[in-house]
Formats: C-alpha cells, structure tokens, sequence
C-alpha cells in the first residue's frame, strides 16, 4: 500500500478513517518510523476482535491490553461477590482485599437513590426567563410524552420520563433558561436515551421560552443516581484505637483540605474506575459525577466519612453518584465486559452500583490505613519493586529475584535495579 504520508511526516491522511486497521497500522508504522516488533505488537489484537474494535472507535491500529484482576473478601448486603477490577496501576486489587477482609464477618451495606439522570436544554436571549420557566413547567405533560415517545423500549421496561426542573443562571450574556429533564434510564448509563430527549424537545422548549436553544446534553452531575456504602471495621480487627484514630485523622485532613481530598478521591478511584472500565462502563462519566458531586458545597472535599461508633469502632461511609449500566456503550459488546458482568452476577444496573460504592470505601480504608501506620510505600514497593524490575529489563523468573533484592535492599531505583540485574545474571 502507500506510505508516502510517512515520508513527508503529514498527519492530514485523507481517508485514513476508510482504512482497515491493518493498513492504518502500516501508514502509522511508516509515520513514526516504528520497528518490526512494535508493528507485530500493535497488529495483535489480542482477545477484542479486531472488527470489534474498529466498531467501537474511530481510526483503530491495535488494543491496549489492561490487567483484569479479581478483588476477593468481599460481601456486599450479605451476598459474596467476586469483584473483576481493570486497572495498570500496582496494589489497587490487594487494597480492596484487605479492607474486605478485615471487615469480612458484617461486610458492606448499599443503598442507592434511584436511576435517575438528567438532560439540559440550554435557552438563552430569554426576554423574561422567570415567565419563561413557569410556561415550561405548565408543560409537563406534553414534555413527558414527548420523552416516552421517543424510547418506548425503555418505558416498556418501567423507565422513561419522571420529572422536569426550570433553573435561572445567571451569566455574562443574560439569565439562561435551563430545563432538566429526569429521566429513569433503568439499566442503561442513559447518555444517549437522554440526549435524544433532550434534542427532541428542543425546538419546543425554543418555542415556550421565546429564546435560542443551544446545548442539550445529559449532566454528569447524576445526583439523583446516588450510591452508597457503609460499613464497620472493629477497631480489635484494624490494629487497635491507634490505627482507628489516624484513619479518622486522615480522613478529617481530606474534608478540611482540597490538596488532600484530591488525592484521597483519586484513590477512591482507583478502585471504582478499575470496576467501571473492567464492566464497559464509561470511567470519564463516573468520574466527571464524582469530582463534581465532591465540589457541591461549593468546596471540594472527601467522599467518604469515617467516624468512632458508640463501640469505639470505626464506621465508615460513601456517597457519590455512579451512573452505570448492562446495557449500552461497550457493556453488552465487549466480551471481556460481558464475562466481568457474569463473575459479578449482577442483573440490574442499580446492584453494580452499590458493588462499585462498596469497592470505592474498601479501596479508601486500605489507603487511610496505610497512610495512618506504616506509609503507602511499604504495600507498594513489592510491587512496584517489580515494574521497577522490569523497567530494567529483567525478563521471565528475573522479575521476581530482582525485585525481591531491591526490597530487601530497601533501595527500589532503576539504576539499583540495573546492577542487581546484573548480579542475578552474572550468578
Ligand atoms: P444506549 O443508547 O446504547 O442504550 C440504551 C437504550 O437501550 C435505552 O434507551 C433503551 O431503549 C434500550 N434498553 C434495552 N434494555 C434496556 C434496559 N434493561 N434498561 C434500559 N434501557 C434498555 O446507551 P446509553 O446508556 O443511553 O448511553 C451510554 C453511552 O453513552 C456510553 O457509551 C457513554 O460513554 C456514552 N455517552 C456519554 C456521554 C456523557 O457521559 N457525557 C455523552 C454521550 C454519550
């Protein structure tokens, strides 16, 4: 084929999209001037389908292929689950597993506030918005059968329109007229099922308003499709009162502090956008839900709570909104995403909720509880001690001796490894 694209190094390739991601492969090769055993890579697809892949996005050369592991302990509402976590990041599984194993016996309890969503319709150059609002809101009726009109597959299983809200904003160029539709998506994450609403609606709401009508688009504000988890670590079982207070330390430097409540939630995260991505669910929604849902009060703070019950034991709690689903997005196409969804066995979007709430808090203990005692390096050296290995380029039984060397050297570098691998070679 031609690569001549690669020759004047122009990234304006007409047609590449037309491309199979073979041929696209090959023009990237010849681009980026990649060697044989990159292209062989890049080329194996790996367990996705190829015709999979280059369904599910645009432009497709070749799979990234992330680790699938399996958070075991926990029990979620009485039932033990088997939790698939997809994620390249070293300790995340492990966390979730201690936490769940210290707390084993009770488990986590959930609880969610509905499948609720929500879509925007954006009208500006409103000349009297607060008349505005009331006329829209006079139109409920026509504005609910508008929206079940347009998913009858979804109102036919219990979901579809449920409410409607009229807020004022006041901006730069005006007071926007701004209408949430909420939406029960039941199963599915709902992006597109309230997208297509809200675009329908549109020029009706143009019309009511008397003003323009801009974006329509889903918030991922979910704050009506909140889960939540609790659950009780005996301060007997976590090392003592010592260890119970510095989690609770921790955690009230998180609610005080955004520098600190950043990375507290970025942890939580870890473990709750390893779950989504391992599902096919979108990580950016659940994200984008999560931070914002932490600013609400205006400053950004901790999703989680951790208190002394009156046993002296340390309750701990999580809210945050988790737009998920079964349904929709890669959860039903990909296959790695269909055989996560059968190991947790879940049949309603709102079950995987609660099981992603669950992990979130686990995940969040193990971090307060390291960072309380012993620091997170400690967990964290064996394992990075490895990729630290393998960065050096230790290969096959190597990792492990490396790695292992480094650890009890207490000196986990890439130019300590470098010599250690060494040794182990030369022995
Ligand atoms: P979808 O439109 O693919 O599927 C949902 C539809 O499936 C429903 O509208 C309904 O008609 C049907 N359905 C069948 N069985 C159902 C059940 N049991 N429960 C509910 N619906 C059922 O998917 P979606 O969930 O509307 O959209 C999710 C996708 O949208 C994700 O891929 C996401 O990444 C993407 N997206 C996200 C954003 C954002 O978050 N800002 C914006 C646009 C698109």
């Amino acid at each position: 084929m031609n690569i001549a694209a690669g020759s004047n190094r122009s990234s304006r390739i007409a047609g590449f999209h037309k491309l199979s991601p073979r041929d696209r492969l090959d023009l990237v090769a010849a681009f980026a001037g990649l060697d044989d055993a990159q292209v062989a890579h890049l080329a194996n697809m790996g367990n996705l389908d190829p015709v999979l892949a280059d369904k599910l996005i645009e432009n497709v050369i070749g799979t990234m292929n992330i680790p699938v592991g399996v958070a075991t302990n926990m029990k979620i509402d009485g039932e033990d689950v088997l939790v698939p976590m997809a994620t390249e990041e070293s300790s995340v599984v492990a966390a979730v597993c201690n936490a769940a194993k210290q707390v084993y016996e009770t488990g986590f309890l959930t609880s969610v506030s509905g499948n609720l969503m929500i879509a925007q319709v954006q009208a500006v150059e409103v000349a009297d918005p607060a008349g505005a609002r009331i006329r829209i809101l006079e139109k409920r009726d026509e504005i609910k059968a508008a929206c079940d009109a347009c998913d009858p597959v979804l109102v036919s299983l219990g979901g579809g329109f449920r409410d409607l809200e009229v807020r004022l904003l006041d901006t730069p160029s005006g007071t926007m007229v701004v209408t949430h539709l909420i939406v029960d998506t039941r199963d599915a994450m709902g992006a597109n099922a309230v997208n297509t609403m809200a675009e329908k609606l549109a020029p009706s709401i143009a019309a009511w308003s008397g003003g323009r009508v801009y974006l329509r688009i889903l918030s991922n504000l979910a704050d009506r499709r909140l889960a939540r988890a609790r659950a009780v670590w005996k301060a007997a079982d976590i090392g003592g009162e010592a260890v119970r207070d510095g989690i609770v330390s921790a955690y009230e430097f998180a609610a005080a502090d955004p520098y600190r409540a950043a990375t507290h939630n970025k942890g939580i995260m870890n473990g709750i956008s390893a779950v989504v991505l391992a599902t096919g669910n979108d990580t950016r929604a659940v994200e984008a839900g999560a931070h914002a849902y932490a600013a609400r009060s205006g400053r950004y703070t901790s999703l989680t709570t951790y208190e002394v019950d009156k046993d002296g034991n340390l309750s701990a709690s999580i809210e945050l909104p988790l737009a998920v689903g079964l349904i929709g997005g890669a959860t039903k196409v990909h296959p790695t995403a269909r055989a996560c969804l059968a190991i947790l066995g879940v049949t309603t979007a709102e079950r995987l909720a609660r099981i992603i709430a669950a992990v979130g808090l686990a995940q969040n203990f193990s971090a307060l509880k390291a960072l309380a005692t012993t620091g997170i390096q400690k967990g964290h050296m064996a394992l990075h001690a490895q990729n630290i290995a393998m960065m050096a380029g230790a290969v096959g039984e190597e990792i492990d001796r490396v790695a292992r060397l480094l650890v009890e050297r207490a000196s986990v570098r890439m130019d300590v490894a470098q010599k250690v691998l060494e040794e182990v070679r030369g022995s």
